[in-house]
């Protein structure tokens, strides 16, 4: 049990909890930026604050539990207004009871009592637009897809994107809250225009290379959806699923029959 962290680019921290999924500090000299939370089980507020002696601020890329129930420890939280609902459902005691399960499967011993009975921080609505933390900005821009209200955050200075779960070398994008396939790859071509070099996202340890997402995005063809094989998600019974491959080793596991939802896109 415990984060594993390691600085991937100068002042860029990213941290893996005992579930496995990934979070990223980011140093300024004014002010350090943890950007998702993880799975909470462990106290990602201290952790984060261990790594530096400036203020830590918390934003989330979207609402889902694994990725918000770390903000517990924190006063505030700011996530884009179009997964409010969603960040508030996915603190509450169903999904905390799923992580604790979770942590039982991998043999995780936790406190389940204070688990439960943690206080969610205060949300506040992400705006867009840069987040200067002295000497390293993080530019937070929308990219509806695998949620409403998913965010990306661009660092300049390190020419590094945080993609948040509308990227991951294994990307799901059928939850009912999830875009149609259509409309999250018009947002994804969008984040093509940005200058970036490196890249990284939750679900991995790894750092990107800027093809590794280029090559996904450019692959999401209608050839390669209409191609796509029918995959069984287990859990989510009730929503046809179908894996398509647009790079090598890369999968899309999406919706074929999500109608369009006609949010505001990227930019
Ligand atoms: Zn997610």
């Amino acid at each position: 049990m415990g984060f594993r962290c390691r600085e991937v680019l100068p002042d860029v921290l990213h941290i893996e909890d005992a579930l496995g999924v990934c979070m990223t500090l980011l140093r300024g000299s004014r002010e350090a930026l943890l950007v998702d939370a993880g799975y909470g089980l462990e106290n990602a507020a201290a952790f984060a604050a261990s790594l530096t002696d400036r203020p830590v601020r918390l934003v989330l890329t979207h609402g889902h539990y694994d990725h918000c129930l770390g903000a517990a420890g924190f006063p505030e939280a700011f996530v884009f207004g179009e997964d409010a609902a969603l960040v508030r459902e996915h603190c509450g005691e169903f999904w905390r009871r799923r992580a604790l399960e979770s942590a039982a499967q991998r043999g995780i011993r936790t406190d389940a009592e204070a688990f439960l009975s943690a206080p969610e921080p205060v949300w506040r609505a992400l705006a867009e637009g840069p987040i200067d933390l002295g000497g390293l900005t993080a530019r937070a821009i929308r990219c509806p897809g695998h949620t409403p209200g998913s965010a990306v955050f661009l660092v300049p200075e390190r020419e590094l994107l945080l993609t948040g779960d509308d990227w991951n070398p294994y990307t799901w994008l059928f939850f009912p809250e999830a875009l149609s396939v259509r409309e999250y790859r018009d947002n994804m071509l969008k984040l093509l225009e940005l200058p970036f070099r490196h890249v990284l996202c939750p679900h991995r340890w790894e750092l990107y290379e800027r093809s590794a997402l280029e090559t996904f995005v450019l692959g999401l063809t209608d050839e390669v959806l209409r191609a796509a094989r029918p995959v069984d998600t287990g859990a989510w019974l009730g929503i046809r699923t179908a894996e398509a491959e647009p790079a090598p080793g890369q999968c899309l596991v999406f919706d074929p029959e999500r109608k369009d939802r006609r949010l505001p896109g990227a930019g």
